[in-house]
């Protein structure tokens, strides 16, 4: 067993550090307070070879591995936090969906146009009442000759004030088997986006509505019985939050490490506090173990689609450790640490919304406990027996 990179790793990492370090970290405090989607970075990215790192060649992608996307992810964070939701927007979200599955038709559309950066795609999954309970959603998907006829509602969309298309979770049919999903332009008559709502983190999201939105059969991604498939994509969407969720609590750390160097009260630096250097210890330790859990998911997926059970262990102890991380650095760094002056408080309100999107830290527990037991433990409410 071998725990450092690979030559050609450690070199990416040090492209990718450089690349930050000259064209991202000036401006990273403006772009973190920035609710929209930075087109202007994506390009840069696009250009330097920083989308489709996984993707073949062949798609317009670079032809590496889920691990070297990772590696992109946390060299770019620790240089612009926000930067980093663009390597997550061109290697790891809807579009690694997309470019699994989608046909070479709807590839042809959207692919290139997504891995230059000129356009970004929303992921409608949750619904009011379909959270956690994805599998409740009841956006339908009904034929109509050569079409579709899509009504419902979804909500919490990241992206969704500046996506120009989404990959849409739907219902055909009754059942898991009834599940698929469909790809919706921003422009098509019947679908209509609310107005921007904030999360805590700035990001900004829209209620999207579907009234009668008819769209042709070619824009269906997968059809009924797609529910497993997505799944297996998703996978791939959560290790990019779980990167990034370490990646963040790294940079908080490596900032309140700096300051604990040089910041003195009672003439000494803060770092010869042993109140201090024991946190210090503590974080030390959560970052070490979280990082090499997330190294083994994207390492055994190389190429293919990382395992749900090491991508749920990786993602709730990235999740967990980079929030606890970020939180105790902003208590380390006193009241500079809570001001927007510095970046230890963005990446503490980033990592808090990691634990609940993409499977919350419970739902990840819930899935850790059914490989512990080797058996499925259905969370639905069971009908009550006659005798009650
Ligand atoms: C920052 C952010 C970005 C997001 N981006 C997107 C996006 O791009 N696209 C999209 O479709 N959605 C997105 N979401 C929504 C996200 O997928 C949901 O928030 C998530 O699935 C949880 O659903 P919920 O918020 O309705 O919580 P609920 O499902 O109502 O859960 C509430 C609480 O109960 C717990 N809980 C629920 N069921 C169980 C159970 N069986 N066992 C134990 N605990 C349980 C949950 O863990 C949670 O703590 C985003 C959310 C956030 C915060």
């Amino acid at each position: 067993m071998n725990f450092d990179f690979s030559a050609e790793q450690q070199q990416f990492a040090q492209q990718v550090r450089r690349f930050a370090r000259d064209h991202l970290a000036e401006g990273a405090l403006k772009r973190a307070h920035a609710p929209g989607f930075p087109f202007d970075v994506a390009a840069l990215m696009a250009k330097h070879g920083l989308m489709g790192i996984s993707l073949p060649e062949s798609e317009g992608g670079q032809g590496g591995t889920l691990m070297d996307a990772v590696i992109a992810i946390m060299e770019v964070a620790a240089a612009c936090p926000r930067s980093a939701d663009v390597v997550q927007f061109g290697n790891f979200g809807p579009i690694r969906t997309f470019a699994e599955y989608g046909t070479p038709e709807q590839k042809a559309r959207w692919l290139g146009e997504l891995l230059a950066g000129r356009i970004v795609m929303g992921l409608g999954m949750t619904e009011p009442d379909a959270g956690s309970a994805v599998t409740d959603l009841k956006t339908s998907a009904r034929a109509d000759g050569a079409h579709y006829v899509i009504d419902g509602r979804k909500v919490f969309a990241t992206f969704s004030p500046d996506a120009h298309v989404f990959l849409i979770y739907v219902r055909f049919g009754p059942g898991l088997g009834g599940i698929g999903s469909v790809l919706i332009e921003r422009d098509r008559p019947g679908f209509s986006i609310g107005a921007p709502q904030a999360f805590m983190s700035g990001e900004e999201w829209s209620e999207l509505h579907f009234a009668d939105c008819r769209i042709p059969a070619a824009n269906v991604l997968l059809g009924p019985g797609g529910f497993k498939k997505q799944m297996a994509g998703f996978n791939v969407e959560r290790l990019g939050n779980t990167a990034r969720s370490l990646a963040l609590g790294r940079y908080a750390f490596n900032a309140a490490r700096d300051h604990a160097l040089k910041r003195e009260q009672f003439g000494r630096p803060l770092c010869e506090f042993q109140g201090l250097q024991w946190k210090f210890a503590d974080m030390a330790i959560k970052l070490d173990g979280a990082e090499l859990l997330l190294f083994r998911a994207a390492a055994n997926a190389d190429r293919g689609l990382p395992s749900a059970y090491e991508t749920a262990v990786a993602k709730a102890a990235c999740n967990q450790a980079g929030f606890e991380v970020a939180n105790e650095t902003v208590q380390i760094m006193g009241a500079l640490g809570y001001s927007r002056e510095t970046l230890v408080e963005y990446c503490m309100r980033r990592t808090r919304g990691w634990m609940i999107a993409g499977g919350s830290i419970e739902m990840l527990k819930n899935r850790i406990a059914e490989h512990v037991f080797d058996r499925r433990f259905d969370q639905r409410k069971q009908p009550s027996t006659a005798a009650e």
